[in-house]
């Protein structure tokens, strides 16, 4: 049942595999039709039933197969290797001019600032069109994510989401979507390009965010969207009623709303592909982590020892801060050159550290594959503790589990333990100046 009143049918995805199936993912497709109906007649619906049993003919057809589609990719290079990713998906619903043709002709216009300014580019900029998005759950970014996985770990300092700007009335930009280390740099930006002071949120389980396995940071998706008291409980167009329906034609786009969500992502691109320290705060990405294992904890009651995550999570946020710090001053001081012994020591401590962070912080599972699209809460790996209040003290399931989540904190506390010492590292180079 639809929750918001709109006399519309939205398209939609169902199942919750993301990108393309491997053996044992095949089970978690729905068995069952899947149809949307409007609130008003599945409510209407829901009242026959009240009434007692109701008969309905259904009528529905399924297509699935492997498929071959175009996923264009375009790359300004900078003076380094490293790069940002600027992405969004090119496959729509019906004509889909507000998701995600707007979203597209940014990354055209991105595409072409930044080759008209290549001069000035430290780190590339590589736009890509993803295929797939809907149809196939983010085929497209995850077959990208599979293909190039390496490259995005050693190189990708960013990856940000263009979907849904420049909708008509999309006015408001809180919160703004952003994993915790580039969350302060965003509230900044929207602050700076359109006056609004700017909550933040951590990106949902959706989105084309394919790239958390490579520990690749995430800030954006959706940008703009229209105020409270009209919006719809949809996902993506601004929030507005003609999102994934056949009524997303070009009238439903606004040129000023397009242009100042352009100027967000074109700036924010700017900064990562040309400041020499990455404008992020690791800290803030440690303090999430922190507070994610002290609710687990509170949860779980003395049934799962989470005193070393806890101490390896402690460790790692004073070195973070530390860290934040001396990267910070060396920004201020310095227009370095890209061949600088520091500035090459912050960089690689800044990417070792936050693959670690973004691996923790976001996968549940292995960071070559794929977690389900389901909601999922910070630290993934250790989500399940909780289970235990609910399994006997010392039962079959109870050891099952138990010995899953040994392996998990194993995970996570070898992550901590590898940003940790990527930070430290750096910051003994600083200190010999
Ligand atoms: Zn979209």
């Amino acid at each position: 049942l639809w929750p918001s009143d709109e006399d519309a049918i939205h398209e939609g995805i169902v199942s919750p595999v993301w990108g393309a199936p491997t053996p044992e993912k095949t089970a978690a497709f729905p068995r069952i039709p899947i149809l949307g109906v409007t609130k008003a007649s599945g409510e209407a619906l829901r009242a026959a039933l009240a009434q007692g049993p109701v008969r309905l003919r259904v009528h529905s057809r399924t297509d699935t197969g492997w498929r071959r589609v175009t996923l264009p990719v375009a790359t300004v290079p900078g003076a380094t290797p490293e790069y940002v990713l600027f992405s969004g998906h090119v496959d729509s619903w019906y004509l889909g001019a507000t998701d995600n043709a707007t979203g597209n002709v940014v990354t055209m216009e991105v595409a072409r600032v930044m080759h008209a300014h290549r001069d000035r580019l430290r780190r590339g900029v590589r736009c890509a069109f993803w295929p797939g998005h809907s149809t196939g759950r983010y085929a497209g970014s995850s077959w990208y994510a599979d293909q190039h996985w390496q490259d995005l770990y050693d190189h990708c300092v960013l990856h940000i989401n263009c979907d849904s700007p420049g909708v008509q009335g999309a006015t408001e930009y809180d919160p703004v979507t952003a994993s915790a280390e580039t969350a302060d740099f965003g509230v900044a930006l929207i602050k700076d390009l359109t006056g609004q002071s700017v909550g933040w949120e951590r990106p949902v389980r959706a989105g084309d965010q394919s790239f958390w396995g490579a520990g690749v940071p995430s800030l954006f998706m959706g940008l703009s969207v229209r105020p409270k008291g009209q919006r719809w409980a949809v996902g993506g167009s601004g929030l507005a009623w003609w999102w994934h329906t056949e009524a997303d034609t070009i009238d439903k786009v606004d040129p000023k709303v397009l242009h100042l969500d352009a100027r967000i992502y074109l700036a924010a691109i700017y900064r990562f592909a040309t400041e020499p320290v990455l404008p992020v705060r690791l800290e803030a990405a440690v303090a999430e982590l922190d507070d994610a294992a002290a609710a687990i904890s509170r949860d779980v009651d003395g049934r799962f020892d989470l005193a070393p995550v806890r101490d390896a999570v402690s460790r790692l946020r004073s070195a973070a801060s530390a860290f934040d710090a001396a990267a910070a001053a060396f920004s201020v001081r310095s227009g370095a050159a890209t061949d600088d012994r520091r500035l090459a020591a912050i960089n690689r401590a800044h990417r070792d550290a936050v693959r670690a962070l973004i691996q923790v912080g976001y996968t549940g599972g292995s960071p070559f594959d794929h977690d389900l699209a389901v909601p999922q809460l910070p630290l993934p790996a250790l989500q399940e503790a909780r289970d235990l209040g609910s399994l006997g003290p010392d039962t079959h399931e109870t050891r099952l589990l138990h010995t899953r989540l040994i392996r998990q904190c194993n995970k996570v506390m070898h992550g901590l333990a590898t940003a940790a010492d990527a930070l430290e590292t750096a910051l003994a180079v600083l200190k010999d100046g």
